[in-house]
């Protein structure tokens, strides 16, 4: 993702990232993905932003990549305290929410409800993406940043 795009997501949920300068964080590589992810990401922030205003315990992000065609966003929490069960099971339903979104939008141009978006390997590089007709075909380059 262009560093530009990091940059104003991360400034629009600066406590969902502050984790991005700890040493040895995957966050130092940015996000993992491609632009056409940016309103997946701007929509996942919100609603993990949500969970936080109820359960303040301080989440933030330790990865944003694309894996298997998907959009993971893994976090961790400044408070180690035991989070309570209700709590926990609404973020892994905002988990899923982003990953059932991620596999319904193209990761290079973010064009979604379109039939033909697919999440299956790329012929030419074996790679798993979720990719409009159009984009897949178009030959350009897998490389996320
Ligand atoms: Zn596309």
């Amino acid at each position: 993702m262009k560093i530009e795009i990091e940059e104003k997501i991360y400034a629009e949920f600066p406590n969902l990232f502050v984790g991005n300068d700890i040493p040895n964080s995957p966050m130092k590589f940015g996000c993992c993905c491609c632009d056409g992810w940016e309103e997946n990401i701007r929509d996942a922030c919100k609603m993990y932003q949500k969970w936080e205003d109820k359960y303040k315990h301080g989440l933030f992000f330790v990865q944003v990549k694309e894996k298997f065609g998907q959009l993971n966003m893994r976090w961790t929490f400044t408070n180690k305290e035991k989070l309570d069960d209700k709590a926990l099971k609404a973020l892994w339903k905002i988990d899923e929410e982003v990953l059932e979104k991620s596999i319904h939008t193209c990761e290079f141009c973010g064009i979604t409800e379109d039939d033909s978006i697919d999440t299956r390997t790329d012929h030419f590089a074996g790679w798993v993406r979720t990719l409009c007709e159009p984009c897949r075909s178009s030959g350009k380059t897998l490389k996320h940043k």
